[in-house]
């Protein structure tokens, strides 16, 4: 009976038994491009398995397909016995393991894409964003795991993940959402520590360039207190900056912990390029919160298998771009009148872009993964652009608030409040956001949001800035003679590279690339080509000789005034005190 009862305590205990993951990737051949998993999944039941790449990764709303660079899969049980598989979808291998123990899969994934900020390993180093080479298992996708890294020579790891005691370059995440979330950069980096709050901040630069340790550790600090005392707290035990100082390199993606940017080496010495840089630093740092932690519902808990559809990404990057560079100014790197000066942009970007006209923000934001990181030659007459439309209605927002509470709420505490009420088990939806907005604005936010988030209404800009004291000036005093079409040169081509819907150009059957050889017989560049036209009469025939696939054509126009945006934001002579109060408030600044 003893005996019985012992046996049923074991089997009871081993069915028990957690399954675990445990992943292991090197790098013994840096020069051919090639990483080396191991998957090593013990304890788990079912007579298949299924492991799944992940189809695309965070940060950038496109299926990028990871599985196309894995080659060499095999799989083998506990005694190195070879076990069947199939692949089932495009990103699936399902092992047939009846009953082994263990599950061992070794695959190898080319590594080239350093632009992507997915997965590159060459002889320098190698940077690995974790869904672009490791597999997961439905069933394990919450569970705990482990990961070991074997390093090529002497290199060094460097990431967000948390440590394993006395085991070198091994590592744990509470799941694989989490390890997918923590980029590993390996190599001989630069690694440059501070501390905020008593937690480790890490700036990792792979590549040499005129930066300056000690500037570096300043205005970082600065960046992180601005952030800390906008948002209240740090949320994370470590934090790290990944720097990939290298030709070509530019734009950064967030990561839960850490983040990673690409700029070019000789930024740092160039004051108006590394005010640029620490933008894009203040950009991705910010969305530590707004994205890491503050998520919209339909990417809460992400799903790598396929695309997860929100129209709230224009706060997850519109609003981060709208407060990158205003906590710049806050923190005092900008000053007022240069924000001033982005806000000039802003109004003649937004009626300029044709697209802001034909697609509505909420649905720029769903279609993002068809649409804006697909980046078709009609993007500009098509579709409105989430980040930067979002960050021109993050503002007007931010101004309607000030002004509808007499300068008792803003935006800010709208993602305050946002933060604490929507944790990241939770997520919000743009009506979650409308109801938060609504309670710092007094009143209802209804018609605001139909209006410029679900529909295609220009913005009040004129209406909301004055309430800061700012005032739009046209500067368009004479419409002069346009064709309505944007050119750029290539090599030796002058060719088109966008045609206003409606303009001249489009009714005399001017298509985008076709080459534009003259213009009334004389040869003609991009640079020179506007100011031609308007140098002519309206109402003028121009002879245009253009190539389209290598066949000359001639198009006679006749020519009409266009008129061509051109507003300035400045300050009003006499503010109210109302108005000057938001502005100081607003900016940090006085009047
Ligand atoms: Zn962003």
């Amino acid at each position: 009976m003893k005996i019985i009862l012992f046996l049923t305590a074991v089997l009871i205990l081993m069915s028990n038994a957690q399954p675990s993951i445990r992943y292991s990737l090197s790098m013994s051949k840096p020069q051919t491009h090639l990483f080396e998993v191991e998957i090593l999944i013990t304890g788990y039941t079912p007579t298949t398995v299924d492991l799944h790449m992940p189809a695309w990764r965070t940060g950038r709303y496109l299926l990028l397909d990871f599985s196309g660079g894995v080659q060499e899969f095999t799989v083998t049980d506990e005694h190195q016995h070879p076990l069947p598989f199939r692949k089932t979808d495009k990103d699936t291998w399902r092992i047939d393991k009846g009953n082994a123990k263990t599950v061992t899969a070794h695959y190898k994934v080319y590594a080239n894409e350093f632009n992507m900020r997915t997965r590159e390993l060459t002889g320098e180093h190698a940077f690995v964003d974790p869904l672009s080479v490791f597999m997961y298992v439905d069933d394990l996708k919450n569970s705990p795991l482990q990961l070991n890294v074997h390093p090529f020579g002497n290199w060094n790891v460097t990431t967000g993940l948390d440590d394993v005691e006395g085991s070198p370059f091994t590592y744990t995440a509470p799941n694989f959402e989490y390890f997918g979330d923590c980029p590993l950069e390996i190599g001989n980096q630069h690694e440059i520590e501070f501390f905020v709050d008593g937690k480790k901040h890490i700036i990792c630069i792979y590549g040499d360039g005129t930066w300056d340790a000690d500037l570096l550790v300043h205005d970082f600090t600065k960046i992180v207190i601005a952030n800390k005392e906008f948002w209240g707290d740090l949320p994370y035990k470590k934090f790290v900056f990944m720097i990939h100082c290298q030709p070509n390199a530019g734009g950064g993606t967030e990561h839960i912990n850490s983040t990673i940017m690409g700029t070019r080496p000789f930024v740092f010495s160039n004051p108006q390029m590394y005010k640029g840089f620490l933008g894009l630093v203040s950009h991705e740092y910010f969305h530590t919160w707004n994205v890491k932690q503050l998520r919209p519902k339909a990417i809460a808990p992400y799903d790598f298998s396929r695309e997860n559809y929100s129209e709230e990404l224009w706060i997850s990057e519109g609003t981060t771009s709208y407060y990158d560079d205003l906590l710049l100014v806050r923190a005092k790197f900008n000053d007022a009148k240069k924000f001033i000066e982005n806000i000039n942009q802003m109004v003649n970007n937004e009626r300029l872009r044709f697209g802001n006209r034909v697609q509505p923000l909420a649905d720029a934001s769903f279609d993002a993964w068809i649409k804006y990181w697909r980046g078709r030659q009609n993007s500009q007459n098509a579709e409105t652009d989430y980040y930067s439309k979002g960050s021109y209605l993050s503002l007007l927002l931010d101004l309607e608030i000030r002004h509808r509470s007499t300068n008792a709420h803003s935006l800010d505490d709208v993602m305050r409040t946002m933060y604490h009420r929507f944790p990241l088990t939770k997520g919000f939806t743009n009506a979650d956001f409308q109801k938060v907005c609504e309670e710092f604005g007094g009143g209802s936010f209804k018609e605001f949001f139909r209006d410029y988030l679900y529909s295609t209404v220009p913005l009040p800009w004129e209406k909301t800035l004055s309430y800061a004291g700012l005032e739009v000036v046209s500067l368009d005093s004479l419409p002069k003679p346009g064709l309505g079409i944007s050119t750029q040169d290539m090599s030796d081509k002058t060719k088109i590279t966008n045609v206003t819907p409606g303009s001249p150009a489009e009714r005399a059957g001017l298509e985008i690339n076709d080459e534009i050889a003259a213009v009334n017989g004389f040869r003609v560049r991009s640079v020179e080509l506007n100011e031609r036209i308007a140098a002519m009469k309206a109402g003028s025939e121009v002879t245009i000789h253009l190539f389209r696939n290598d066949k000359l054509k001639q198009v006679t126009l006749t020519l009409e005034n266009v008129r061509t945006p051109n507003f300035i934001v400045r300050k009003v002579p006499k503010p109210t005190d109302q108005q000057k109060s938001i502005y100081e408030q607003w900016l940090g600044e006085p009047w």
